[in-house]
């Protein structure tokens, strides 16, 4: 047999994320059969694991999608928006956009409402819109991947619920790296993914589904199979998977998760993401020319996106400065190409993303920063 010349690199990508040898090595954990009592054994304390990461209780009930976030998003809408409805999808970027996307691409009756890049939502633009509209459910995301720009959950779904709107939320790259306190938040089903602030490889969607999620999932029709909540709630009940999961990575859930919440603490996980963002706005500080692209107050603790001084292009970023990194080892992020292509087209200076999310620590990210200043000076 040949051997791989894979390269290790580490990444400081948006996802997927780096992945600790301790949760690689969890892969070897034995394999399992879905309907057997061992199966048990991992759901269980996934699914309590994840209660805890979003702070909720009995009020959700966690289910895994086979497949990733997206996943987890097109069961939200294929479930929740029934025939006559409307979806109202807020955008700040282009994972909102999706969110839209996957709406219409269902054939639901979908509004999307898009803000410029780099901002978070407008309460009173939204407001407006919501009158406007009168739609019966309305989605937006919770940390826009693509701008480094979060979302004030609590605040949007308030006024989502003025309107007598049900909300639903696009959690996937900030789950399991800043606090939700679901249960206080409003939303009625909110979507992740394994492969982003959780550490793991890819794998799952994951949703939590409220009580008046799945009460209206019951009335709505032709929601498919794999996108049927019902389906997924009967299962996840008994600790199940819909269908055959890949036991690989949940026995690798089962581990991290464990290790977070008993081992590394779901309050200290947060604040070393609050911190490694304060790390980047004070490497960008002290950046000739570079500022932080998202709004303070709005600004990411799993990604920070970072405006390149005038004359810097989105071909060198992807070009010498992701190539010369690669050559040391590391995977940059040069920005989300179609928002620097939208950027660039509108005169506007590109950026690029620093993702530190999972489980990068303060010290990868302060070797990281280093090797990326050493590139980024080179442009001049
Ligand atoms: C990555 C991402 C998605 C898509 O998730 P997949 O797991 O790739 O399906 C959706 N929304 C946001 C905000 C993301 O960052």
């Amino acid at each position: 047999m040949s051997k791989p010349n894979f390269a290790p690199l580490k990444l400081f990508i948006t996802g997927p994320t780096y992945i600790r040898q301790d949760v690689k090595e969890a892969a070897l954990l034995p394999e399992f059969g879905h309907r057997d009592t061992e199966n048990e054994l991992r759901f269980g304390p996934i699914r309590e694991n994840l209660r805890k990461l979003a702070g909720c209780g009995a009020d959700f009930e966690p289910i895994l999608c086979l497949g990733s976030g997206s996943t987890a998003m097109e069961t939200s809408v294929r479930s929740l928006v029934a025939e006559d409805e409307t979806i109202l999808n807020v955008s700040v970027g282009s994972f909102g956009d999706m969110y839209f996307n996957l709406a219409a691409s269902n054939g639901k009756k979908a509004v999307n409402l898009k803000f410029d890049y780099g901002e978070a939502i407008d309460l009173n633009v939204l407001e407006d819109k919501l009158k406007e509209v009168r739609p019966q459910v309305v989605s937006f995301t919770h940390n826009e991947t693509s701008t480094g720009v979060v979302n004030d959950v609590k605040a949007v779904c308030a006024l989502v619920r003025q309107y007598g709107a049900m909300p639903i939320v696009d959690g996937v790259s900030i789950f399991g790296g800043s606090e939700l306190a679901l249960s206080e938040s409003g939303a009625a089903m909110y979507s992740t993914a394994t492969q982003k602030a959780l550490g793991l490889p890819a794998g799952f969607g994951i949703g939590f589904v409220s009580g008046e999620a799945e009460e209206k999932a019951r009335k709505v029709t032709n929601k498919g199979h794999h996108h049927d909540i019902t389906k997924h709630l009967d299962r996840a009940r008994k600790n199940q998977t819909l269908t055959t999961p890949n036991t690989t990575l949940a026995n690798q859930m089962w581990f991290q998760l464990d290790r977070i919440v008993n081992e590394e603490g779901i309050e200290n996980r947060f604040a070393r993401h609050r911190e490694m963002r304060s790390m980047v706005e004070k490497w960008v500080g002290g950046l000739d020319g570079f500022e932080m692209f998202a709004p303070e107050g709005h600004r990411s603790p799993t990604l920070s996106t970072v405006i390149c001084p005038e004359g810097v292009t989105t071909a060198q970023l992807k070009g010498i400065v992701k190539e010369a990194l690669r050559g040391e080892g590391y995977l940059m992020d040069p920005g989300y190409f179609k928002l620097n292509q939208l950027l660039e087209e509108a005169g506007r200076r590109p950026i690029f993303r620093v993702g530190h999310m999972g489980d990068i620590t303060p010290a990868m990210l302060t070797e990281y920063l280093a090797k990326l200043e050493g590139e980024l000076d080179k442009l001049r």
